[in-house]
């Protein structure tokens, strides 16, 4: 049987007869916008993550739309991020009409460099938008001092990192809002697109679930865009949430053993966690000078492999226009040639990671 890099099928399997009932339900109540499962679904996941209020909406590009116009930014401001991330991080600051300022990375973690934040800071700063990405968290004990200490506002998109945590807590309740994803393939997928807003804060809260909804239903107190979670992918995550403390177990121990039996082998480094915090593994990314080869050699074999992301954020034709060189983010840019995810979730089998590992070896000894 072919190996799958994220194994939908089987995950839906094990969650059966529960999802299609779920289905059936939604389909017999016709409550295919807002109704009770989404009600739910938001209550759920605040519960979840520990927060006062969740506001879902269609997706998490969306959601972090959402989070950035509801903190005000617009023309004329300046938004710190991670010079390594998906894309959506970055193009909604532009949606705003705000200045995307990128940051360089740290080496060990891939997370948005503390250090490198501050010299990035001006006049026209307004707000940080950080990622924990590959479900690993930033540093929220430095980052969140800084943002106090320039009055600035601050972003979490934890679309990658369902419940990790950093200090004993989840992520997700350090900034003034995070933001969420549940796109298919992540942690906590539904069967299409699907998002959401979480946050502490009730004026972010107020305007976001009128923001999302054109500025609210009857009375419009303002323009907004049309961002909704459908009743569908509200109940299919409402059955798939209570999995998802299990389903990160699973992930955490599958790494533990990669990491345990690719040590040394080559100049694979795997990836550390840092102290003091929860990993989720959204992505298990090795590094490697030999990448492409090795790439190659796993796919011969049948393993399929991704690069999370092939190039850092600055160095893509949209950024162009930023005028930036490999110097500047020389973290970032280095991680892009050396990076490779390889096959990680929660049904792959004992098996299978044997034959990875078996595989990555075969590669360093030809
Ligand atoms: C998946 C992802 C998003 C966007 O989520 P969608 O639901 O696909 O819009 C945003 N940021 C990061 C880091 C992601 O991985």
């Amino acid at each position: 049987m072919a190996m799958h890099f994220v194994d939908l099928k089987a995950q839906h399997d094990s969650l059966q007869p529960e999802l299609g009932d779920a289905i059936a339900r939604v389909i017999s109540e016709s409550s295919f916008i807002r109704g009770g499962d989404v009600e739910a679904f938001e209550a759920n996941f605040a519960r979840l993550i520990g927060v006062n209020r969740c506001i879902s909406c269609a997706n998490g590009t969306d959601a972090l739309y959402i989070a950035l116009r509801a903190l005000g930014a617009g023309p004329g401001d300046e938004v710190i991020t991670t010079a390594h991330s998906w894309i959506s991080t970055s193009e909604t600051i532009t949606q705003t009409g705000a200045r995307v300022v990128f940051c360089d990375t740290e080496l060990d973690y891939f997370c948005i460099d503390p250090a490198a934040i501050e010299s990035k800071i001006t006049p026209r700063t307004k707000g940080i938008v950080v990622v924990h990405l590959y479900g690993q968290s930033v540093d929220m004990a430095r980052v969140v001092e800084i943002a106090k200490r320039h009055g600035l506002w601050l972003i979490e998109d934890s679309a990658q990192a369902h419940l990790a945590e950093f200090g004993g807590r989840n992520i997700g309740t350090f900034g003034d809002v995070a933001t969420f994803s549940f796109y298919p393939g992540k942690n906590l997928g539904a069967m299409g697109d699907a998002g959401c807003v979480v946050t502490n804060r009730e004026d972010i809260a107020n305007f976001a679930s009128l923001f999302a909804r054109h500025g609210g239903k009857n009375d419009h107190v303002m323009e907004g865009i049309c961002s909704r979670m459908d009743g569908l992918q509200a109940a299919i995550l409402n059955v798939k949430m209570k999995r998802l403390v299990g389903w990160n177990e699973i992930r955490r121990r599958l790494a533990a053993q990669y990491t345990e039996q690719l040590a040394g082998v080559g100049d694979i480094v795997t990836p550390p966690t840092r102290p003091n915090s929860v990993h989720v593994f959204h992505l298990y990314v090795v590094r490697t000078k030999k990448r492409d080869a090795l790439r190659d050699f796993l796919l011969a074999r049948g393993i399929p492999t991704v690069i999370n992301y092939p190039r850092a954020l600055p160095f893509y034709n949209a950024y162009s226009y930023l005028g930036h060189s490999p110097v500047d983010f020389p973290v970032a840019y280095q991680h892009a040639q050396e990076i490779l995810s390889l096959p990680l979730h929660p049904f792959l089998t004992q098996d299978e990671l044997i034959l990875v590992v078996g595989s990555v070896r075969e590669f360093y000894q030809q």
